[in-house]
């Protein structure tokens, strides 16, 4: 550990079940136009200040979880991959090197489920060299993202430009790289023991969020429902620019909220700030996470 670093991995308890958050690093930018459709800047920038964050600047967290289940080592997630590391400057791209902190190695990994295919979320399957990262590990991905994305007629139908690059990205992750050896999984399927998935359509298609039970308690793994929780918890109506169906999102994510408050569900957030995990209750016209106490022991 240098003067840098700060330990990029968490751990707590769900029932049996331990629950490990990695940082995979964050992303700070200026706060560009048109990052929510419906919102002005000063609207942002009112949010950021209610919520202690330095205005017209975003930063987006990255966080892969690691579950230990069953006798397996589950990955859900996993970050921006090793290549990224040296494109942002160590920003991002951090999670091997939290994952060995936090004493495992990539072939720890028995399972690795993906709840969707945007770079951030895939692109870690791959070394910087483009091999298999996790080489002892079963990947299993979202059925209907898959039919979504590997369509060749929807990529060639698809604007020049992030949406057409996504379709690109993901033949070069799971056929060139995982020569397309991955399973397909469900909605409401038991992926692996405890853990089920749960149709979260919207920011894609084939979205997925995931509910952890174990000995009564239980932990709701919402993938990308909401990005910075500072802007979208709060105001759940705002549309993001990365989410494909900006109205099916907001449905969700209302739906989803509005069960994690009433239920006073624990809930895991890739976007979160780290270790990104927290309660949710109802605030103002929205919701506002309060983030669960740290624990000396698990
Ligand atoms: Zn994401």
């Amino acid at each position: 550990v240098t003067d840098k670093d700060i330990p990029g991995f968490y751990r707590y308890a769900i029932g049996d079940v331990q629950v490990m958050p990695i940082s995979d690093g964050a992303m700070s930018f200026p706060l560009p136009d048109g990052l929510v459709a419906n919102a002005s800047r000063a609207e942002i920038n009112a949010a950021l200040r209610t919520a202690f964050l330095p205005e017209d600047k975003m930063t987006i967290h990255f966080t892969p979880v690691v579950i230990r289940t069953g006798g397996k080592t589950v990955l859900i997630d996993t970050g921006n991959g090793q290549a990224a590391f040296t494109g942002s400057k160590g920003a991002v791209g951090r999670f091997g090197k939290n994952l060995a902190d936090a004493g495992l190695s990539p072939d720890a990994i028995d399972l690795v489920v993906i709840s969707h295919f945007h770079g951030d979320h895939v692109n870690g399957l791959l070394t910087a060299e483009g091999a298999p990262m996790f080489p002892k590990a079963e990947v299993i991905v979202p059925e209907k993202e898959w039919a979504f994305w590997m369509d060749d007629a929807r990529m060639s139908a698809a604007p020049e430009g992030r949406a057409r690059e996504n379709f690109a990205n993901c033949r070069r992750v799971f056929t060139t790289g995982l020569g397309d050896k991955v399973r397909h999984y469900t909605w409401d399927e038991e992926v692996a023991p405890g853990l089920r998935s749960v149709g979260a359509p919207g920011h894609t298609p084939g979205h997925t969020a995931f509910v952890l039970s174990s000995a009564a308690k239980s932990l709701f793994i919402q993938s990308d429902v909401t990005n910075n929780p500072a802007l979208f918890a709060a105001h759940p109506g705002w549309h993001l620019m990365f989410d494909m169906d900006a109205a099916q999102a907001e449905a969700t994510r209302r739906k989803t909220y509005d069960m994690l408050a009433t239920e006073r569900m624990r809930v895991q957030g890739f976007h979160y700030p780290f270790p990104a995990n927290g309660f949710v209750e109802k605030h103002a016209d929205g919701y506002r996470v309060v983030p669960a106490p740290w624990l000396s022991e698990v």
